[in-house]
């Protein structure tokens, strides 16, 4: 018996030796420690040996014991020492590698110029309103001096919901809206999508505009000028310009369009202005004395200008964009730039 204990600890030294996972040290101990192990089938032929023996061999098996359990405490701090230091390695954050670059969404051009059109208007002390895309042909039309059949509604390529019902082919409907509800003075800017039934390089379907109107008493066509001069150096940042040809318009009188000296080649006629040293950018006029009697305002005693600017426009002029279509293929190459 005393070879058997001598030999349980040598091989049970050998073992540990060897171990080299956490996971291992479990069968390990069930194996010689364990009430079934190695160890355990030793002590139970205690009771065979002599009574003189006994007490000596009893001493032994208790030091063999202490001695494995020993050897296992430090095979197990090992590893986990071991295992330890091996995670934290794993985890380690190497503060020398370059950082990773979030990829971060930019506004769309369109929203870009919306954005900078209206806070030079607010800077003018013009407050923003929105209307609904879905509009009544009241608002869009019958309000604004277009009744049923005027020719004036070819123009604009609408699409009906119902006979009733549209898409809002500007965003003028907003001035009938406000006018109906509030009293002047007013100075508003209405920004928003709208919609025409026509698509080529300058036009689409949908695209986006900003209505701008002013009514107080002793408005003048000079009011209307000076408003759309500093608006126009502003959006292109130098003293552009500016030329009002008569127009018509049903719901102003009289109309200018606006042209700039072309931006691209400053006046002396280019391509893209024909030749012509300028470029329309807007439609305007005085707001008609038929709109106001619809909104119940007194033309003796009221007057107003009201402009409409088309914002894809401007950012083709103000970034040299010559396909309008770009802007609603979602091509990030292009959209990037901006
Ligand atoms: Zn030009």
């Amino acid at each position: 018996m005393e070879q058997e204990l001598q030999r349980l600890q040598d091989e049970a030294r050998q073992e540990l030796n060897a171990l080299t996972e956490i996971a291992q040290l479990e069968d390990f101990r069930i194996r010689f420690l364990g009430r079934k192990g190695s160890f355990g089938t030793i002590m139970r032929s205690l009771g065979s040996a002599t009574p003189e023996d006994r007490p000596r061999l009893g001493q032994l098996a208790n030091t063999v014991k202490a001695e494995i359990e020993r050897l296992f405490e430090e095979k197990q701090s090992a590893l986990s020492a071991g295992a330890a230091a091996a995670k934290a390695d794993r985890d380690r954050v190497d503060l020398t590698l370059p950082g990773r670059q979030p990829t971060i969404g930019k506004l769309h051009p369109v929203t870009q110029i919306m954005n900078e059109v209206c806070a030079i208007f607010e800077g003018l002390g013009f407050s923003v309103a929105e209307g609904p895309d879905v509009e009544h042909d009241h608002y869009n039309f019958e309000a604004l001096n277009i009744p049923a059949h005027h020719p004036a509604r070819d123009m604009h390529d609408t699409f009906y919901v119902s006979e009733s019902i549209l898409l809002r082919t500007h965003t003028s409907p907003m001035q009938a809206r406000i006018m109906e509800a509030q009293q002047p003075p007013l100075r508003v800017i209405a920004p928003g999508k709208v919609y025409r039934c026509d698509s080529d390089i300058t036009h689409t379907p949908m695209f986006h505009q900003v209505e701008g109107f002013l009514v107080d008493k002793k408005v003048s066509f000079a009011d209307l000028k000076g408003v759309l001069t500093v608006f126009t150096q502003k959006m292109f940042d130098k003293d552009l310009a500016l030329r009002f040809r008569p127009s018509f318009f049903p719901f102003t009188e009289p109309s200018a369009e606006v042209d700039i000296a072309c931006v691209f080649c400053g006046g002396k006629g280019c391509r893209v202005c024909k030749r012509t040293g300028w470029i329309e950018i807007l439609g305007s006029g005085m707001i008609d004395p038929e709109v106001f009697k619809m909104v119940g305002y007194d033309p003796d005693i009221y007057s107003g200008f009201a402009f409409g600017v088309g914002i894809e426009r401007m950012a083709m002029l103000k970034y040299g964009i010559n396909d309008i279509r770009l802007y609603y293929e979602n091509d990030l190459r292009f959209l990037s730039q901006f």
